[in-house]
């Protein structure tokens, strides 16, 4: 079953030129017709160069907003063309992790609350929330006894759990990782790419995985896209994209 389904995807950036008048001289294309599907309980692994496009294809998925050319489908559903309420529906379904979990754990607000964010705005009460704060932590491998301290006081790869338990919070379908561990230290991204299997096992979980590390590629990944320039050079299973000379 297809879960995510792009098809000739383009995203443009507007080009500034002038540094204190800034007059606007075009567009750069910076995604150029990119097409890939998903499935339930697979990964697909996007790897290229820093600045090929990665990013931006993530970016223009999650934002829901309809792309300049192409289409995107979530669960068969293009999210653009949905109410308000069928949006927020449909974006329970898919989350995303982001690299640095410092850089996006409010450092201010104690990570059980960071957890249950996503449910309060869905207006599940306290007592809901501190009962699924539990089991988040628990499948993510964190005590949940350390839901009151706050992002500072975890480790880089407990941090990174927090940023997954949060993901999963919606109960989605589909994780969006973009470059879930490379803040990590070596010596802990093993844990957290386990988790990631273990969790894609037992729930399911499509991933669209970016990534530019080969290794935790070849780890994780069922079909590998290579992207250059703002296009897939290449796709296919991970075991085929690899042994290419
Ligand atoms: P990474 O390669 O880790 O994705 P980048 O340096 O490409 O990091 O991008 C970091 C952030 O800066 C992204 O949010 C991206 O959208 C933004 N960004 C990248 N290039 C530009 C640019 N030329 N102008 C404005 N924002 C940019
Ligand atoms: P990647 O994730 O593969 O590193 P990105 O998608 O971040 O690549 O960037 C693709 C291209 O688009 C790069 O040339 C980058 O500089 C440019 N870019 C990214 N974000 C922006 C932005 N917000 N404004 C202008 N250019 C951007």
């Amino acid at each position: 079953e297809v879960v995510l389904s792009v098809r000739d995807l383009h995203k443009s950036y507007p080009l500034f030129r002038g540094s204190v008048l800034r007059r606007r001289a075009g567009t750069f294309a910076a995604v150029k017709g990119v097409s890939f599907d998903v499935r339930a309980g697979s990964t697909l692994a996007i790897v290229g160069e820093s600045g090929c496009g990665k990013s931006t294809t993530l970016l223009q998925i999650m934002d829901f907003a309809r792309p300049e050319q192409g289409s995107v489908e979530i669960r068969g559903q293009r999210p653009y063309e949905l109410s308000r309420a069928d949006q927020r529906a449909l974006r329970a379904h898919i989350q995303i992790v982001f690299q640095d979990p410092m850089a996006s754990l409010d450092p201010r607000i104690p990570v059980g609350e960071i957890i249950a964010e996503p449910l309060r705005i869905r207006g599940a009460d306290a007592g809901e929330r501190a009962r699924r704060v539990r089991e988040l932590m628990d499948t993510v491998g964190l005590r949940p006894a350390l839901a009151d301290r706050y992002p500072a006081q975890f480790s880089g790869g407990q941090r990174q759990r927090v940023g997954i338990a949060r993901a999963l919070a919606t109960k989605p379908s589909i994780l969006v990782l973009d470059e879930p561990v490379s803040a990590l230290d070596v010596s802990i991204q093993a844990g957290v790419l386990n988790l990631l299997q273990d969790l894609q096992a037992e729930l399911g979980l499509a991933y669209l995985f970016v990534s530019h590390d080969l290794g935790v590629v070849r780890h994780l990944a069922d079909e590998v896209a290579v992207m250059r320039d703002g296009v897939f050079v290449e796709k296919g299973p991970t075991e085929t994209v690899f042994s290419a000379p």
